[in-house]
C-alpha cells in the first residue's frame, strides 16, 4: 500500500479497493516500524489519524468524493496544529500546543486528509541540512549517513521512505526545492501570497512560503489545490482565483521557450550536477520545447541579500519568544532581565542564536543602511533580472543545488558553506516566484533535482512542464533501498 501515490491512493479509495482507515493504519505500523532509522517525525498523531480516517471514509459512503478525501499526509512542525505540539523543531516551542489551526491545516482538514504527524525541521527553519532541530538530525533514506536536506527534511524523508505519499513544507529560501532534490522529489514552492501563511511560524516573513512536497508533479497538483487561496488573516495573501491545478498538467510542450541562465554553469557547481541538467533539457527539447541561454546577472549578489534579510526578519518575528508568553521559560530567574536572557539563551540552538544576532546587527541604528537597505535593492535587482528574462522566455530551468546531500555533520563547522548551498533557490524567494524540483538523476547513487522557475501565479505552468518530463523519464520512480 505505501507504494502508492496521491493520485492512486485517491482512484483506490473512489474504487473502494481500500478503505482510509486501512491505509491510515498500514502507514502507521510503517512509521513504527521505520522511522527510527530516519527520525523524520517530532510528534505523531495516531488518535486524530484514525478518527479523520473514518470521518473520511463515511463521507465517503454518503456520496462525497474528492482527491484528498482520505488522504494521508503529515504537516511540517511549523503549522499549528489545535491541541497538538507545534514546536517549529525547536527546545523554545517544545512544551507549546498551538491554540488553533494554520490555514494550511484547516484547508486540508477540511477537504478530508488524515494526519499522520508533525514532521522533524531545521530550528524555526534555518538550514539547508536538518541538523539544526532540537530533535535530532533526519536522515537520507537514500543513505543514511547523509543529509536529507532542510529545512522540511523531515518532511522530505518521510515522503521519499514511503512512510506517506505527501507531506506540506515551507520555503524561505528554498526549504522545499532543495530536500526535494536531496530525497528525489518532487517539490513546489509557489508565488510569494498563493498561500496563507496564517499560524505557520514566521522565519523570515517577506519570504516564506508553505507548498507541497511529493513524489510527482501530478500529487503536487493535488495537493496545492488543497492548501492555496485567499485569506483574510493572511495580509499578504493574494484575493486571485486558484486554477484547477491537474487540468493543467496535459499541456503540450510544443513552441515552449526555456531559459538556461549563463551564470549557474560557474566554477561552484558539481560537473555531474551540470551533464544531468543538460540531460533534463535535452529531454524537454524531445517535447517540443525551444531553448535559449539567458542572463541573471546580479545572481552573484543574491546570497549575501538574503542573509542580510532573512536574519533581519527572523530576529524581529522572534522576539515575540520571551519566555513570558510563549514555550520555555527559564527556572528561578533572579529579575525580568534575567528571565529574558536565559529563557533565550536556554531556549534557542546556536544556529538561532547567530541569526538573531546578525539580524539586530544589520538592523542596528548606523548599520540599517549598510546592510539592510543595500540588501533590499540588491533583491530588487534580483526580480529586475527575472522580470527581463520573462520578457524572452517562458520558463527557467537550472540546477536546485550545486552539489548532490552531503554527509551528516560535513558543514557543522562552517556554517557560511552551508549557506552558499543555497545559491540557486534563494533568488525565487527574494523575487516572490513560483519554484519547482524535480528528480533528475543520480550522482553517487545520490539524487539530483533540477529546478524550474516560472512567472508569478505560473504554477501550473511548472506543474505542466515537470508532469510532461515525469510522463517520459523514469527517475521519479525509483525507490531508496530498504524502503
Ligand atoms: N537554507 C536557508 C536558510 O537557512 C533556507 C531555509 C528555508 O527555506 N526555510 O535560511
Amino acid at each position: 500500500m505505501h507504494h502508492m501515490t496521491l493520485a492512486e491512493i485517491a482512484r483506490g479509495l473512489a474504487d473502494k479497493k481500500f478503505s482510509s482507515e486501512e491505509l491510515t493504519k498500514a502507514l502507521l505500523a510503517r512509521i513504527a516500524q521505520l522511522d527510527p532509522q530516519l527520525n523524520s517525525f517530532i510528534s505523531l498523531t495516531e488518535e486524530l489519524a484514525l478518527s479523520q480516517a473514518k470521518a473520511a471514509d463515511a463521507r465517503r459512503a454518503n456520496g462525497e468524493s474528492g482527491a484528498l478525501l482520505g488522504a494521508p499526509i503529515a504537516h511540517k512542525d511549523l503549522f499549528c496544529t489545535q491541541g497538538i505540539r507545534t514546536s517549529c523543531g525547536s527546545k523554545m516551542l517544545d512544551n507549546f500546543k498551538a491554540p488553533y489551526d494554520a490555514t494550511v491545516v484547516a484547508k486540508l482538514a477540511a477537504a478530508g486528509t488524515v494526519t499522520l504527524g508533525k514532521t522533524n525541521m531545521d530550528e524555526f527553519a534555518m538550514g539547508s541540512a536538518n541538523e539544526s532541530s532540537h530533535y535530532g538530525a533526519v536522515k537520507n533514506p537514500w543513505n543514511l549517513e547523509h543529509v536529507p536536506g532542510g529545512s522540511s527534511g523531515g518532511s522530505a524523508a518521510a515522503v521519499a521512505a514511503r512512510l506517506l505519499p505527501a507531506a506540506t513544507a515551507t520555503d524561505t529560501g528554498g526549504s522545499i526545492r532543495q530536500p526535494a532534490a536531496f530525497t528525489n522529489l518532487t517539490g513546489l514552492k509557489p508565488t510569494y501570497g498563493r498561500v496563507s501563511r496564517w499560524g505557520m511560524i514566521a522565519y523570515a516573513s517577506s519570504l516564506d512560503q508553505g507548498g507541497p512536497l511529493a513524489r510527482t508533479a501530478e500529487d503536487c497538483a493535488i495537493l496545492l489545490q488543497g492548501m492555496a487561496g485567499f485569506d483574510p488573516n493572511d495580509s499578504t495573501s493574494i484575493d486571485e482565483p486558484v486554477p484547477d491545478y491537474s487540468a493543467s498538467l496535459n499541456g503540450s510542450l510544443q513552441g515552449l521557450r526555456i531559459g538556461v541562465p549563463k551564470e549557474y554553469f560557474s566554477a561552484g557547481l558539481d560537473p555531474r550536477i551540470a551533464e544531468l541538467v543538460h540531460n533534463s533539457v535535452k529531454e524537454l527539447e524531445k517535447l517540443g520545447a525551444v531553448i535559449k541561454e539567458i542572463s541573471l546577472p546580479n545572481m552573484q549578489h543574491a546570497i549575501p541579500a538574503y542573509y542580510v534579510i532573512a536574519p533581519a526578519e527572523a530576529s524581529s518575528n522572534l522576539s515575540r519568544f520571551d519566555g513570558v508568553r510563549f514555550g520555555y521559560r527559564c527556572e528561578n530567574p533572579e529579575n525580568l532581565v534575567d528571565l529574558y536572557k536565559r529563557s533565550r539563551g536556554e531556549g534557542f540552538g546556536a544556529e538561532v542564536q547567530r541569526r538573531i544576532m546578525v539580524g539586530a546587527y544589520a538592523l542596528s541604528a548606523g548599520y540599517y543602511d549598510a546592510y539592510y537597505l543595500k540588501a533590499q535593492k540588491i533583491r530588487r535587482l534580483v526580480k529586475n533580472d527575472f522580470m527581463a528574462a520573462f520578457n524572452e522566455v517562458d520558463i527557467i530551468l537550472g540546477p536546485t543545488t550545486p552539489n548532490p546531500a552531503w554527509k551528516l555533520g560535513a558543514k557543522n563547522s562552517d556554517p557560511v558553506a552551508e549557506y552558499l548551498e543555497d545559491v540557486y533557490t534563494i533568488t525565487a524567494n527574494l523575487a516572490g516566484l513560483p519554484g519547482l524540483s524535480m528528480p533528475a538523476g543520480f550522482v553517487d547513487g545520490l539524487p539530483v533535482g533540477v529546478q524550474l522557475l516560472a512567472p508569478y501565479f505560473q504554477e501550473g505552468r511548472l506543474l505542466n512542464v515537470a508532469h510532461q518530463y515525469q510522463l517520459n523519464t523514469g527517475w521519479h520512480t525509483r525507490t531508496p533501498t530498504g524502503f
